[in-house]
C-alpha cells in the first residue's frame, strides 16, 4: 500500500514499524487512482525510501531475462548490460541491472523463467531513468541458483502456480524461429511429448479453417484482464493473478470484452480442435472490433463467416509450457492470415 505524504512524516511513519508488525489503520481515506493517472500522488516511491543506497539480500523467481547489452561508458570503454525482471510473493515486478559480463553470461545460460534465485549483496537505489527503486549487481554480488533452504521451496512452488504475462523470453532453441513450418501432426506430436522441455515453441501452420461459428447464438468475446488475458467471469470483477500489474493492485484497469473465437485448424496431416482466436488477432483477421461484430445482423455474420471457413490460412502461434497439474501444452494463435 503507497503511502502519500510530507517525507519527514513518511520517514517517521516507516521507522516506526517493520514487515511482520500488524498495524491499525483508522479511519482511512481511499482514493481510487484513475486508470492513466500521471498523479504523482499515486506513484510515491516504494520499497520506502529508507532503503536507498543499502545492500541487501534478495531471495526472487525470475520473471524475465532480457538479452545482453554492450553499452558504452563515458569515458569510451565498452560494457555489457544485462536486465532482469524478478518476482515474489509481495512483488510482482523488480527490475535488476546486472554490470558483470560474466554473472550475465551464467544468467542468460542457466536461469530460466520462474528459476528461484538467491541474491546476495545486491545495492538497491531509485534509477532515475526508470522512475523506480531497483537493484543493482556489483563486484561481491553472488546469485545462487535454486538456494537448498525452505524459503527458496516455497518461492519455487508459488513461481509454478501463478501465471505470468507472456514475457519475451530471449530463447535461443531452433523452436523459437516463428517462420518454420510445420504440419499439425509435428505439432500436436510436440505438445504430446513430456520429455520436451521448452518455454515455448513457435512456428508457422500453412492450414484451412474448419470450423468457426461466429454466427451461432455461441459466445465469441468473454470480459478478460488486459494485463494477463485471464478470462473474467463478467465486467465488474478484477484479476486476481498476483503476477499481473492490474491483479497485484499497481495498475488499476477495467476488464476488457475481447474476441474469444473457438476455431478448429486442419490440414492434411491432422487437426486442432476448438484453439481460440483472442482479442486483437481476431480483431485483425475479421477487420472489426469485438463491439462492432455484436451490431452485425445475422446474415452479415453468417456472410463474414463464409469470408474464412475452409479458406487457407497462414498461422502463426506459439505453444508454451503447461501450468503446472494441468499438464496440457497451451497452444495459441498470434497471427491468422488468408493466403493470398
Ligand atoms: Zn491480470
Amino acid at each position: 500500500m503507497p503511502y502519500a505524504g510530507e517525507e519527514s512524516a513518511i520517514t517517521t511513519l516507516s521507522t516506526s514499524f517493520t514487515i511482520g508488525d500488524i498495524v491499525k489503520i483508522k479511519n482511512p481515506q481511499i482514493i481510487e487512482r484513475q486508470p492513466e493517472s500521471d498523479d504523482e500522488k499515486f506513484k510515491p516511491p516504494v520499497n520506502s525510501q529508507t532503503a536507498e543506497g543499502l545492500t541487501v539480500n534478495l531471495l526472487v523467481a525470475v520473471r524475465e531475462i532480457g538479452c545482453i547489452q554492450t553499452v558504452k561508458t563515458k569515458d569510451g570503454r565498452e560494457v555489457k548490460k544485462l536486465q532482469i525482471t524478478v518476482f515474489d510473493q509481495s512483488h510482482p515486478v523488480f527490475h535488476i541491472l546486472i554490470w558483470e559480463e560474466e554473472t550475465a553470461n551464467f544468467i542468460v545460460k542457466y536461469c530460466s523463467k520462474r528459476s528461484v534465485m538467491l541474491i546476495s549483496n545486491i545495492k538497491v537505489s531509485y534509477n532515475n531513468y526508470m522512475k523506480e527503486m531497483i537493484g543493482t549487481s556489483g563486484g561481491t554480488t553472488i546469485f545462487i541458483q535454486d538456494p537448498d533452504i525452505p524459503d527458496a521451496r516455497v518461492l519455487y512452488q508459488y513461481a509454478m502456480k501463478i501465471s505470468l504475462p507472456d514475457d519475451v523470453i530471449q530463447n535461443e532453441s531452433k523452436y523459437s524461429d516463428s517462420t518454420t513450418v510445420y504440419t499439425i501432426e509435428q505439432i500436436i506430436k510436440l505438445m504430446n511429448k513430456s520429455e520436451v522441455n521448452l518455454n515455448e515453441i513457435q512456428g508457422t501452420l500453412q492450414v484451412m479453417i474448419s470450423s468457426f461459428d461466429i454466427d451461432s447464438t455461441n459466445k465469441i468475446s468473454s470480459f478478460r484482464c488486459p494485463g494477463c488475458i485471464q478470462v473474467l467471469e463478467k465486467q465488474g470483477d478484477k484479476c486476481i493473478n498476483g503476477a499481473c500489474e492490474i491483479g497485484s493492485g499497481m495498475k488499476n484497469l477495467p476488464a476488457e470484452e475481447m474476441y474469444d473465437i473457438p476455431l478448429s485448424l486442419a490440414d492434411n496431416t491432422g487437426c486442432i480442435e476448438r484453439c481460440l482466436l483472442l482479442g486483437q488477432v481476431a480483431e485483425n483477421l475479421l477487420g472489426l472490433n469485438v463491439q462492432d461484430f455484436l451490431r452485425l445482423s445475422a446474415e452479415d455474420k453468417t456472410k463474414l463467416k463464409w469470408n474464412y471457413l475452409f479458406e487457407r490460412m497462414t498461422v502463426q502461434f506459439k505453444v508454451t509450457q503447461p501450468s503446472v497439474g494441468n499438464g496440457k501444452y497451451n497452444f495459441r494463435i498470434i497471427s491468422c492470415k488468408k493466403c493470398d
